[in-house]
């Protein structure tokens, strides 16, 4: 397998309201529109649409929505023999949009919480012989550990936010995250305030993982690696002077994770497209991005690439009915 996505599945329930109801008040929303979704699913079916092989590691429940969701999975032609069926309920996304066009979310992660680290462990060889195991945080944190360990190479999209141990920071390559998400894991790290992307990527990587890319709408991304022998900027680094810093946060390299300090930045555009609807986008992004990563990229490339398909994703409404196929690149 090129990936292999560890994650959720969840049918997302929208109804439109003009405005969002008050506690203990009832308001009138539009027809349920039902979508399939899920961070983990939307990753697979990216990866899967543009040409990937993928296998998607899950649990769906047995609800009216199980069977649907997955029988679309394997329909985009994700590999869906180790997606499980658990007694209860599915991942369900209860979702508002009011008038302006702005979501309010609660996801309620039914079969999503009973994906256990014996499920990896059971899988076998599948997580441990993808070129590129692909995660979020819609599950449980000891499953997302247990296949990082397992993993060749892990990415990271840390997504919904939430506090990471170290352990596993030090395995993501690259950790992915948008800029709340990133102003999140900073905040939870350093009482330095940072906002400007290129200094938060290096206050990221100074956290410990691999290699960090930061997401940034239609800004495209911002890759942060840590010096390597020949790379620009590695005679600063090597010689403990932080590399070109724009912004507050100076490079913080740590000797103490075995590394020269210092980072590499490199700035990712996307190009200029008129967003229709950025749902889903960022999950564009990291199956996009697992993908080239298995076939090779170098990691700015690989960002160059997940940024033109997040850019095609959110020129269509919905999340995994935006998804380009290669041909349409
Ligand atoms: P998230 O959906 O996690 O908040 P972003 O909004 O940063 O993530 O979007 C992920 C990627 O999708 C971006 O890196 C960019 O490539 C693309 N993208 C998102 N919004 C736009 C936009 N308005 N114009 C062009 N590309 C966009």
């Amino acid at each position: 397998m090129d990936v292999v996505v560890v994650g959720s599945v969840n049918a997302d329930l929208v109804v439109r309201v003009g405005r969002r109801p008050a506690p203990g008040e009832t308001v009138m929303g539009s027809d349920l529109d039902t979508f399939p979704g899920g961070k983990g699913a939307n990753q697979a079916v990216a990866a899967a649409r543009l040409g990937a092989d993928v296998a998607l590691l899950a649990r769906t429940g047995t609800d009216q929505y199980g069977a649907r969701l997955v029988a679309g999975l394997a329909a985009e032609g994700v590999g869906v023999e180790h997606v499980m069926e658990t007694e209860g309920a599915s991942g369900v996304a209860l979702i508002t949009v009011d008038a302006e066009g702005d979501n309010s979310i609660i996801v309620s992660p039914g079969a999503n919480a009973r994906l256990t680290p014996a499920d990896v462990a059971a899988a076998g060889d599948l997580v441990s012989g993808a070129a590129v195991v692909s995660l979020m945080l819609e599950i449980p944190l000891d499953t997302v550990m247990a296949a990082a360990r397992a993993a060749r190479r892990a990415v990271l999209n840390a997504s919904p936010p939430r506090e990471l141990p170290g352990e596993l920071l030090a395995l993501a390559d690259p950790l992915v995250v948008n800029e709340h998400e990133a102003a999140f894991l900073l905040g939870a790290a350093s009482a330095a305030p940072v906002s400007e992307p290129a200094g938060m990527a290096r206050a990221l990587l100074a956290l410990g993982p691999r290699s960090v890319v930061i997401t940034l709408g239609a800004d495209g991304a911002v890759v942060a690696e840590p010096p390597t022998a020949g790379s620009p900027g590695f005679a600063d680094a090597a010689a403990g002077v932080p590399a070109a810093a724009p912004g507050r946060v100076a490079a913080q390299g740590d000797g103490a994770l075995g590394r020269p300090a210092g980072a590499v930045v490199t700035m990712v555009p996307s190009p200029v497209v008129d967003a229709v609807d950025t749902t889903g986008a960022g999950d564009a992004f990291t199956g996009a991005l697992a993908w080239r990563l298995a076939l090779g990229d170098n990691l700015p490339e690989a960002a160059g690439f997940a940024a033109e398909v997040g850019a095609a994703a959110v020129r269509k409404e919905g999340a995994q009915s935006s998804y380009p196929r290669g041909e349409e690149l």
